[in-house]
């Protein structure tokens, strides 16, 4: 890792490509026009908005609007702010989780830098442009551009941008590019990233293997990929919703378990497992491609009860122990741990 404090550099000439036919693009004041296929997508706010489905908790138009008005109340907001603006429009989202929530995105930088340190544990350098897929508020941005890294962040929540650019703002990084787009359809040119990271992203994707597959596309040769997902069979509690082994029951019972259990609906998470994201790498027919059990920060607990936060530390100090245990112990926390880290390294871009 190159350590160059507080340098956040813009990319060099970022350019993109049609997200649907990977065509050129035309740009013009306020959009984009594909030269090869009827496709217009417009700049919202200084964002470019590339989606070709919306996030699915809510429609374009609504999370476009709720940006907006975001948007407009970042002049006076500082960033904390304005994530407490989010939530009090937000009334969906219940107080309770709303505080937690609130907790991870104050927690985003130092949530960066154990991603940061995870990469260099892994060996995975960026010597070039790294892309944060689902970088929501930003926080590994900010934390990859002060380590002097070219960093682009994409998310589908277009509203989650328009924070994101506010905490970036306040740390003197506003020229980072952010990007509303779908991770399976990127609007950037094959093997344009050295690095991309997905992190928390996988189990919110309609299908994994497009988006790896993405992923591959827009990596050079030589890249790497980090991936970190919530593991199915953890018998621990589910962090989005915190019911405990949620993931042995069968999917179509998830959702009614937790509205029953917690008063919420369990929509639009599909969790995968060490087995079937094995099936998956190995259908990509990519050989340098491993599942480990993450090490854990502290700062990555914050938004976690104190029960669920307890479990992870022990969590972390079994991932933690070194030989002679290691060989025994990974291969059952990869199995059975809370979390899974996929690890690529593309030779060649991944195929789908
Ligand atoms: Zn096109």
């Amino acid at each position: 890792m190159i350590a160059r404090p507080m340098t956040g550099r813009p990319m060099a000439a970022l350019t993109f490509c049609c997200p649907r036919c990977k065509g050129s693009l035309e740009s013009f004041t306020g959009r984009y026009e594909c030269r090869a296929c009827p496709a217009v997508y417009p700049i919202i706010a200084g964002i470019p908005d590339f989606r070709l489905y919306s996030d699915p908790y809510i429609s374009l138009e609504a999370d476009r609007e709720k940006g907006l008005r975001l948007a407009a109340e970042a002049g006076r907001l500082d960033f904390p702010a304005l994530v407490a603006r989010y939530y009090a429009i937000t009334p969906e989202v219940l107080p309770q989780q709303a505080r937690r929530f609130t907790a991870h995105h104050l927690a985003g930088v130092q949530r960066g830098n154990s991603i940061l340190a995870r990469l260099a544990a892994y060996g995975l350098a960026a010597n070039g442009p790294v892309l944060d897929l689902g970088c929501g508020t930003a926080g590994f941005v900010a934390a990859a551009a002060a380590a002097g890294h070219e960093v682009v962040g994409v998310d589908i929540a277009f509203r989650w941008l328009v924070i994101g650019r506010r905490r970036l703002a306040g740390l003197g990084y506003e020229a980072l590019p952010l990007v509303c787009a779908c991770a399976d359809h990127l609007p950037f040119p094959d093997g344009r990233f050295s690095l991309v990271v997905a992190e928390n992203l996988l189990e919110h994707v309609p299908s994994v293997a497009a988006v790896l597959a993405e992923a591959g596309r827009v990596c050079a040769p030589g890249g790497g990929l980090l991936a970190r997902t919530v593991n199915r069979f953890a018998p621990g509690p589910e962090p989005h919703v915190g019911v405990w082994g949620l993931g042995f029951l069968p999917r179509r019972w998830m959702d009614p378990a937790v509205r029953r259990l917690k008063g919420i609906p369990y929509e639009h998470i599909h969790l995968q497992s060490a087995l079937s994201l094995g099936r998956l790498l190995r259908a990509l027919g990519q050989p340098d491609l491993a599942l480990r059990p993450p090490l854990l920060s502290p700062a990555e607990l914050a938004y976690l009860p104190p029960g669920q936060q307890r479990l992870l530390v022990w969590y972390g100090r079994l991932v933690g122990l070194g030989p002679p245990w290691q060989p025994l112990l990974w291969p059952l926390l990869t199995l059975f741990g809370p979390y899974l880290d996929v690890i690529a390294r593309t030779a060649a871009p991944l195929r789908s």
